[in-house]
């Protein structure tokens, strides 16, 4: 699918599906922001999951990936929709005692693996999962995620794919515009979620 038309998809499946909220909103983070994304709300519908599942595909299949990966929980959903559409295996990664492992899968000598996340922010879900897998002889080739808001900045080793790279403001309270012009903010999350 040409870029252009997928990004302008992918945007209204965000918006109409409630995971990209614009206002005035208190991030986990503590900071301000203008724009709030879920991607959860997104994925909740089989058809959007469908959709960005093969448009990241596209971006995985030149890695010739032999296995798709995903840290649990965040890229459970999305890392099955790329393997889905490849015709892979999807080996998820999960915390144990707070440590990234592969508990119930076999380990995969030699295999090249693309480890999918649903946003990358930091890198590090994504990092330790493709640690897991370099850590026991196989190839972590590369990774990629539906929304990349790292600004180029994550701890991954090398660059990530993705759909959309966004660079939404964010704001310490005292320094923040919306604040200042009197707009009340929400904590996304607290409230009533669509259906
Ligand atoms: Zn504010």
């Amino acid at each position: 699918m040409e870029e252009s038309v997928m990004l302008a998809q992918l945007q209204e499946m965000m918006k109409e599906s409630g995971a990209h909220l614009e206002g005035h909103f208190l991030l986990t983070s503590g900071k301000h922001s203008s724009d709030y994304m879920q991607c959860a709300l997104l994925l909740r519908f089989p058809e959007y999951a469908a959709f960005a599942g093969k448009a990241l595909a596209e971006k995985a299949a030149p890695y010739r990936p032999d296995i798709i990966s995903a840290p649990a929980l965040g890229g459970m959903i999305i890392g099955h929709e790329v393997a889905r559409a490849l015709n892979l295996p999807f080996l998820f990664c999960e915390r144990q005692d707070g440590v990234m492992a592969l508990r119930r899968f076999p380990f995969q000598t030699g295999k090249r693996v693309f480890v999918v996340e649903d946003v990358i922010t930091t890198g590090v879900s994504s990092g330790e999962a493709g640690a897991v897998f370099a850590r026991n002889g196989a190839d972590w080739v590369g990774t990629g995620a539906i929304i990349d808001r790292s600004g180029g900045k994550s701890s991954l080793p090398h660059e990530p794919e993705s759909l959309w790279r966004v660079n939404f403001p964010l704001w310490s309270p005292e320094e923040c515009p919306l604040c200042a012009a009197g707009k009340p903010f929400v904590k996304p999350g607290s409230r009533t979620a669509k259906s």
